[in-house]
């Protein structure tokens, strides 16, 4: 039996607003932003959508349609950032927009395991022998975990434990006072095909039931983990009420609901320029044709 239906976790039809359909061939442009830090460039390209476009979040009904004008603004991972300078921008624009949350890693101050990775790079640990994310990706999930505890345990006997600010219970909630919206992102962020489908489920599971327990699933979506959609996530999703799920493969999307929408990636750092063409689907669209992912 899946962990979803043996834990009970038939919560969502009492909280979770619909995320309605979009009418037809009507895009919606999904933005995947990380953390800001650079303040001053992330207001410009705020300032940008809010005059040329129509920012909105879920849930879409009642919204005022303006057609294919319509971006919805995401940030992966939590970053404290995303409060400490997203926030202050976002409301002077009267803009709202989401974040997908690992709830694991909440009120702590342990890094994203591939923070631990780059951090072990930077101090020349293992002599330059660490593999590159893009293989440690690949590992299954029980190896990658032991390897990164082993660099994070020779990081704390070189220099002492390797800690990062992540954000906390009370910036979320004033995050969520102000109107925006929060999801799930799974519990501490693996590589979902790299995990047995058990931990596939337990890990959206607990992320759900930790954010549903505090009041903070604004809506039923959720954000995979590096984009990496499975079965096994979706069918737990499913099982749980969700009616979207979010990819990170930087293209435009064709509309909601589904269990794999895109989204076209940006930072905060990129110039108005740079951003003006990511937004339009003019670089998607390029950065496809030269083969990037
Ligand atoms: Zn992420």
């Amino acid at each position: 039996m899946s962990i979803v239906r043996r834990l009970g976790f038939g919560v969502m039809g009492a909280l979770a607003r619909p995320v309605r359909a979009l009418s037809d061939n009507t895009k919606l442009r999904v933005l995947a932003y990380h953390d800001v830090s650079d303040v001053d460039a992330f207001e410009r390209q705020v300032e940008y959508l809010a005059h040329a476009y129509e920012p909105v979040v879920p849930p879409f009904d009642g919204v005022p349609s303006s057609k294919d004008r319509r971006v919805w603004i995401t940030f992966d991972d939590a970053d404290p950032t995303v409060v400490s300078n997203a926030l202050p921008v976002l409301q002077r624009y009267g803009i709202t927009a989401s974040t997908y949350v690992c709830p694991g890693l909440v009120d702590t101050e342990v890094p994203f395991w591939w923070e631990t990775v780059e951090h072990a790079r930077s101090l020349g640990i293992s002599d330059g022998s660490i593999p590159d994310l893009r293989t440690l990706k690949g590992w299954g999930d029980p190896r990658r975990r032991e390897y990164v505890a082993s660099l994070g345990e020779m990081i704390r006997t070189r220099s002492g434990q390797f800690r990062r600010t992540q954000i906390t219970s009370e910036q979320l909630a004033t995050w969520m006072d102000s109107g925006n919206r929060i999801g799930n992102h799974s519990w501490d962020h693996p590589i979902l095909s790299t995990c047995e489908p058990a931990v596939q489920e337990s890990q959206i599971a607990k992320a759900h039931d930790w954010l549903v327990s505090r009041g903070m699933l604004s809506d039923a979506t959720f954000a995979y983990p590096d984009g990496d959609a499975t079965e096994t996530a979706v069918d737990t999703l499913q099982t749980l009420g969700y009616e979207a799920a979010l990819l990170f493969d930087h293209r435009v999307s064709s509309g909601l609901p589904s269990m794999s929408v895109s989204r076209i990636r940006v930072n905060a750092s990129d110039s108005l320029s740079e951003f003006k063409a990511k937004v339009s689907g003019v670089h998607p669209a390029l950065h496809r044709i030269r083969g990037g992912s």
